[in-house]
């Protein structure tokens, strides 16, 4: 019986090929991997698993961390956007996770907090983003109340987070560099900057820790740019089958709307992925498939479980393969398609696929 469940392949040996490309970069620095958003859509357990080497990981959420504890992973946890009601300190403590604090509130819940044990603390500083962080001038305050504090375990860790290190023409990054490094100088404790777009663009920024996330799934932060052209190799194929072939004449419109209407009399392959799998709605008009081997384009709208592809005169049959992005045809070209980030796509793709790990 064929299969119409959309299928995503995690390769994790390219996962651990990404990783050693992380440190053959920042040979000097230890790795902070990211696995927030269930590992960018990828299965945060089983990438944790495989992530033997990382020396810790870090997710944005509570729940993200207890899901992890929960599936044995022993590694060091960060809560990258630390917690938001003191009561939430007991389990942080009792799970062994350790915590940003990214503002005032933060550090004084904290350092209220009656704990069983010390948490080990990373405080990270705005230095330009404007999102999370504590401003510049609070620094030496609540570095030296955090720092005497008996609610915190050892020297603080100290990060910020860029928001451009992806481009390499903009001056915000060296800023931002100058900036934490003037804020901290002299202070004990460990740093850490780099994301993905640091890692492969600033290696004055990797420091003591870097933090990368979607590297290690071997796509690349950089608009212009594939993973394969930094030494990555991608980790997920987004693969589904083609469930009908059918004819249409020249002027016929095809799917919703009709907004594609053929030009010549030619072949559709119809493909079991849509917008409900999590594909882009965009892609309609606007990008390709690989059909065994071969670039192929989505015509008409993407629908909720289907995707129309014109294959011409191309020799395709109900139960083909179909790879939506993978090897071959990257997920940041469909990005730029779609006019988002490979992130996007990454974290997209619903429960209703299947995922295999190889
Ligand atoms: N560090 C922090 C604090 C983050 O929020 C993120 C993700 O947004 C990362 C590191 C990893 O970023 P990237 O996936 O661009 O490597």
């Amino acid at each position: 019986m064929l299969s119409r469940r959309p299928q995503a392949t995690i390769d994790l040996t390219a996962l651990e090929h990404n990783f050693t490309r992380v440190k053959q970069l920042a040979p000097n620095s230890k790795v902070l991997a990211v696995l927030k958003a269930n590992a960018y859509g990828h299965g945060m357990l089983a990438v944790a698993q495989a992530l033997k080497q990382a020396d810790a990981l870090g997710v944005a959420r509570l729940d993200e961390a207890l899901t992890l504890r929960a599936g044995g992973i022993a590694k060091p946890i960060v809560l990258l956007e630390g917690f938001f009601h003191p009561d939430e300190l007991a389990q942080i403590v009792a799970s062994n996770l350790q915590l940003v604090i990214h503002h005032r509130e933060q550090a004084e819940a904290l350092l209220a907090a009656a704990l069983d044990a010390p948490v080990r603390v990373w405080l990270k500083i705005d230095t330009g983003m404007h999102r999370l962080g504590i401003y510049p001038d609070e620094f030496n305050e609540l570095y030296q109340r955090l720092s005497q504090s008996c609610n915190v375990q050892g020297p603080l860790r100290l990060m910020s987070h860029f928001a451009s290190s992806d481009e390499l023409d903009k001056p915000a990054t060296a800023r931002q560099l100058a900036l934490f490094q003037q804020i901290t100088q002299g202070r004990a404790g460990e740093h850490s900057l780099a994301n993905s777009g640091a890692v492969l663009n600033w290696p004055p920024s990797h420091a003591d820790w870097v933090r990368p996330g979607l590297m290690l799934y071997g796509v690349s932060p950089m608009a212009e740019a594939v993973g394969c052209e930094h030494g990555l190799k991608p980790v997920m194929t987004l693969s589904s089958s083609v469930i009908a072939v059918r004819e249409v004449k020249a002027g016929d419109a095809v799917g919703y709307g009709g907004s594609w209407i053929a030009a010549h009399n030619t072949r559709l392959a119809v493909v079991a992925m849509g917008y409900g799998d999590g594909y882009p709605r965009a892609a309609g008009n606007n990008a390709d498939v690989l059909i065994n081997g071969k670039r192929l384009p989505i015509v008409g709208r993407v629908s909720m479980d289907m995707i129309t592809v014109d294959i011409g005169s191309e020799a395709v049959a109900v139960g083909d393969k179909v790879i939506l992005w993978g090897n071959d045809l990257p997920v940041e070209q469909l990005a730029r398609c779609v006019d988002t980030i490979p992130y996007e796509l990454l974290c997209n793709i619903t429960s209703r696929v299947q995922f295999n790990y190889l």
